[in-house]
């Protein structure tokens, strides 16, 4: 049952149950969109309303680190649902950070695989197989039971040189395909885009070259759990001869934790933007937060202006926007983007890339990766998932053409029962959605019930829509 992440960006959780046991995969938020009114920061599914449909979770296992995937984490675990919570090291390390932050890391059971490992949960035997996306260590679950084996790919593209790990395992999928899969639950964000195989390798090459050519301070802005994007932007600053900083508290927490696993490599960085300061502005480069237009963010600090923490730019310098915005925050990044133009600084943005190299790529699959994916996996059935309604139907429609025998569209709360016979729906379960605001770190008790949750839900549906 997808509980959240159908028919939206984001939200993604999706719950699978057999012979009396639950997982949950992934517990991520949906952002609030423009003309979102109810102020809160965030929306998730109503973990009360999940717990009395199903009695208890044995487990939550992650596929990856971002926040539409563990956003809801600390809002919801341990204390609205209590669980041991599966992840990598990366996601695991992402995951405690917040749940320190929320004061409750004692007492949750927080429990690592390393990538291409497994555990069991009750009558599930799960293993991970290594996959490539916008952010280190991104994992499929192969889902084994008795009654078939699944194969839930997460976020994934098929980048034939990410920089941090390796490629996505295909012989694994393969391997899977081989023995039999009965479904697969598969990642549709790009399913309507012709999109050529991108790698985060050409946007370093992207990066060599601007940071070799541009007149003054370079600046690229990336999602903070973006780490190859960084590194790529450290290599590129040290081959130019400009000294490099990381700008914002998640960006420089993604990266130093993965340092630490030794999955990725920042020599020569300065440890403060402030120690590019007083630089000649041809040496200096900096990677910062904030491609969403935040306030609070690096980003939007550097357009103000006067913050003696980072650098001042002007004239001649140039900030590369290297991350695509979601829908809703549009009008936030133009504000942003509004004050750096008028500071004299050169912004580019991905129509504006030069030479045709990307300066940012997808970390999701286009239609010919995903068909690449369909004909190695060769499941039974397909489920589309994390994706609006035409994102899901055009990857159904690709399924069909890759083999599977069906492809049910869904909603959250759509209850599919799959076995080697057939997969058909057999009931839908209304879980609300409830509004949650970032200071309150841990879920107050019954927010699920009456009119404010009710106006959330409603809220969701229409930003969604
Ligand atoms: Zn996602
Ligand atoms: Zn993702």
């Amino acid at each position: 049952m997808p509980v959240g992440g159908l028919g939206r960006i984001g939200m993604n959780w999706t719950l699978y149950g057999h012979d009396g046991s639950w997982i949950l995969v992934d517990a991520g938020i949906a952002f609030p969109g423009e003309n979102d009114t109810t102020g809160v920061d965030a929306f998730i599914p109503d973990p009360e309303t999940l717990l009395r449909v199903v009695g208890r979770i044995d487990a939550l296992v992650v596929t990856h680190a971002h926040e539409d995937h563990i956003g809801a984490i600390q809002h919801v675990f341990p204390r609205r649902i209590s669980c041991p919570v599966w992840a990598t090291p990366f996601a695991a390390a992402a995951i405690s950070r917040r749940l320190d932050e929320a004061g409750t890391l004692d007492e949750a059971d927080i429990r690592t695989f390393p990538v291409g490992g497994g555990f069991r949960a009750g009558a599930f035997s799960v293993c991970s197989i290594r996959m490539t996306h916008s952010v280190p260590e991104a994992v499929a679950l192969a889902i084994f039971t008795s009654a078939g084996k699944l194969l839930h790919t997460g976020d994934f593209k098929l980048d034939p040189d990410p920089l941090i790990g390796e490629p996505t395992h295909i012989a694994a999928i393969r391997a899977l395909g081989d023995a039999g899969l009965l479904a697969m639950v598969c990642d549709s964000t790009n399913a309507e885009r012709d999109l050529p195989v991108t790698s985060e390798a050409q946007v370093r090459d992207s990066f060599r070259r601007l940071f070799a050519s541009r007149p003054g301070a370079v600046v690229v802005c990336c999602f903070g759990t973006n780490v190859a994007r960084a590194m790529s932007a450290c290599d590129a600053a040290s081959r130019a001869g400009r000294r490099i900083a990381l700008a914002g508290r998640s960006l420089r927490a993604h990266a130093a934790t993965a340092e630490s696993l030794g999955i990725a490599e920042f020599p020569d960085m300065l440890a403060e933007p402030s120690h590019l300061r007083g630089l000649d502005r041809r040496e200096m480069a900096l990677v910062c937060t904030g491609t969403q237009g935040e306030e609070n963010a690096a980003l939007a600090r550097l357009a103000r202006g006067g913050d003696w923490r980072l650098p001042d730019l002007g004239l001649g310098d140039t900030v590369i926007m290297s991350a695509s915005v979601i829908p809703g925050n549009e009008a936030a990044l133009e504000r942003v983007l509004a004050r750096l133009r008028a500071r004299g600084v050169d912004v580019l943005t991905q129509r504006e890339a030069p030479d045709g190299l990307p300066i940012h790529v997808s970390g999701h699959a286009g239609r010919a990766e995903l068909a690449t994916m369909h004909r190695h996996a060769r499941p039974r059935f397909v489920i589309p998932v994390h994706g609006t309604d035409s994102h899901l139907h055009a990857h159904a429609s690709l399924a069909l053409e890759c083999g599977a025998k069906a492809a049910p569209v869904g909603a959250d709360g759509t209850v599919m029962s799959v076995s080697a016979a057939c997969i058909k729906v057999v009931g839908r379960v209304e879980i609300p959605v409830i509004g949650i605001r970032r200071d309150e770190a841990v879920l107050p008790r019954a927010t699920s019930s009456g009119k404010v949750a009710k106006r959330a839900q409603r809220a969701a549906m229409s930003a969604a829509a």
